[in-house]
């Protein structure tokens, strides 16, 4: 997907209480960000948030730290991040770069990291590499990003009270040798948290084959709660999920 660019790669950004945050910088996220309308400012950036070190999610980690440091000559920002991307043998973030950030945090299970007026929760994830994924806890709202992984015992749990949660569904049927999440396992999570509006997005081949709409417009009628698919530049206002029962429709359509 990421390397025919079926679908674009370049994370989610995200403007919460006074921070903007940047989640999982793949490859593209500068030109997506520069890009988009009106453009999005990686000088502004409060932090980097990093779930993992593979490629479709951090490809332009370090781009992004020259960007929000503007080439290392306003020290500022924060990477947020797993132990190996920075430690070990194959770390992702370039040593050179690190001094140009304010702080580095790696990721605790359930050590709570605060940016600006944003709690950061990290959920461990089962994905081969240290995987966290994240609940936000925002003036707007508690928002979840169940990342790559696998489905274990407790992982729905962990993202309780989350009005809004974001799913990285890669599979359309359950696969025991990969570590990430199908739609129905997806579906699971969303039916135990019961978000006021969950999005699909992170789709792989099969996904997409399926028709990721399709797949959320028959959730959303077997749950009762709206279910969207992301599509290229999905802009979500907070009026989408902060009320339960929000319409799916009320959400703006992908660019
Ligand atoms: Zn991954």
């Amino acid at each position: 997907m990421v390397a025919r660019q079926l679908r674009y790669s370049a994370g989610t950004w995200l403007e919460l209480g006074h921070a903007q945050l940047l989640l999982d910088p793949g490859p593209g996220t500068l030109l997506r960000a520069r890009r988009a309308r009106p453009p999005l400012s990686p000088e502004r950036l409060s932090a980097i948030l990093l779930s993992h070190k593979h490629l479709d999610h951090a490809a332009d980690v370090n781009v992004l730290v020259e960007a929000m440091t503007e080439g290392g000559r306003h020290q500022r920002g924060a990477l947020l991040a797993p132990r190996d991307a920075l430690e070990g043998e194959d770390p992702i973030v370039l040593r050179y770069l690190r001094d140009y950030l304010d702080r580095i945090t790696l990721w605790e299970q359930d050590r709570d990291i605060a940016v600006g007026d944003i709690t950061v929760r990290p959920v461990r994830h089962q994905h081969g590499v240290d995987t966290f994924g994240l609940v936000l806890t925002a003036p707007e709202g508690r928002i979840g990003f169940v990342v790559d992984g696998k489905l274990t015992a407790d992982l729905a749990q962990r993202y309780n009270g989350c009005a809004l949660l974001v799913l990285n569904t890669v599979l359309r049927d359950w696969n025991p040798d990969i570590e990430h999440l199908s739609f129905p396992e997806a579906m699971e999570i969303v039916q135990e948290v019961r978000p006021n509006l969950a999005v699909l997005t992170h789709f792989g081949m099969t996904m997409l084959r399926a028709g990721p709409r399709k797949l959320a417009q028959k959730a959303t009628e077997q749950l009762g709660l709206p279910v969207i698919a992301a599509g290229d530049g999905l802009t979500l206002n907070d009026d989408a999920w902060r009320n339960p029962g929000a319409e799916a429709t009320n959400v703006p359509a992908a660019m």
